[in-house]
């Protein structure tokens, strides 16, 4: 199925190099597993976060990381990028500081990710970063999108985020699969990954959807995997669309050069200044 997703959306080639970001979780490490075996360049990419540093959350799911690699497939590559020890500061801290200890740590958490893949994927001259959203992710935030009519974020929900001005290429292989697949998977395997959530994801919208749409599946199965692909389906066909504004200009950030719509910093850079 994920090979069939590759090619349908015409995601990469054999000859491409692909940067995989692994988060130490069940979708993240059978992605990386999938395209490995398959025969896919596949190199893995870890943010050490610095999440929750007293519970040590951070640093099991790198160990898990580390663990694949030495287990499953002792000559694949992980990147890893330790925010605190590369810009001064962990996730946590930079929230922290930013928040005045307020609220959850994602907004902060979301920006320096994006960033830093992007950066590493452009620099690598990696043909795509892929990610292991799967298709309950994805249902999830399509039902969120849809409750609250996000024009802008319903036009380019996709398994393709095409490359656009210094902004890398994005790809979900795993689109069609479902969570409990993929933690099958992993389970036949032998993949171990974190089961914890990172502390934060508890009590998200995100998951609040996951929950009503397996109360749906449950009384109509199927019914997510046809609410994702006909959405799908109908905006490729235009039965349905979206008036989005143009998108605005992007150009260099001063001071590290990724691309930005904001004023002469991008936010990351904002965000440590
Ligand atoms: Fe980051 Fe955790 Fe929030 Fe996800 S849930 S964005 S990993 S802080
Ligand atoms: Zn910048």
């Amino acid at each position: 199925m994920t090979q069939r997703t590759i090619e349908k959306y015409g995601m990469f080639d054999p000859a491409d190099r692909v940067l995989v970001a692994v988060s130490g979780g069940k979708d993240s490490l059978a992605l990386w597993d999938v395209l490995l075996r398959l025969g896919y360049q596949a190199e893995g990419m870890y943010i050490s976060l610095g999440i929750d540093e007293d519970l040590g959350y951070s640093d099991s799911s790198l160990q898990m990381c580390r663990q694949f690699v030495s287990g499953q497939h002792p000559g694949a590559t992980l990147h890893v990028v330790d925010v605190e020890g590369e810009y001064g500061q962990s996730i946590s801290t930079l929230a922290r500081t930013k928040q005045r200890g307020r609220g959850k740590p994602c907004s902060v958490c979301g920006l320096v990710k994006r960033h830093i893949m992007n950066r590493f994927a452009r620099e690598g001259d990696f043909a795509a970063i892929a990610t292991g959203h799967n298709l309950d992710d994805e249902v999830a935030v399509l039902m969120q999108n849809t409750l609250h009519w996000q024009a802008g974020y319903l036009a380019r929900q996709a398994p393709v985020l095409e490359e656009r001005e210094g902004l890398a290429r994005k790809v979900k292989p795993f689109v069609r699969i479902y969570e409990r697949e993929a933690a099958a998977y992993a389970l036949v395997r032998g993949i171990e990954y974190i089961y914890d959530e990172c502390p934060y994801a508890k009590g998200s919208t995100t998951n609040f959807y996951k929950e009503l749409l397996n109360q749906l599946e449950l009384r109509s199965p199927g019914a997510k995997q046809q609410f994702y692909l006909h959405f799908l389906q109908a905006r490729d066909k235009g039965a349905v669309s979206f008036a989005v504004e143009e998108a605005a200009e992007l150009h260099p950030c001063r001071q590290c050069g990724q691309p930005t719509t904001a004023g002469d910093l991008c936010a990351f850079c904002r965000l440590w200044e």
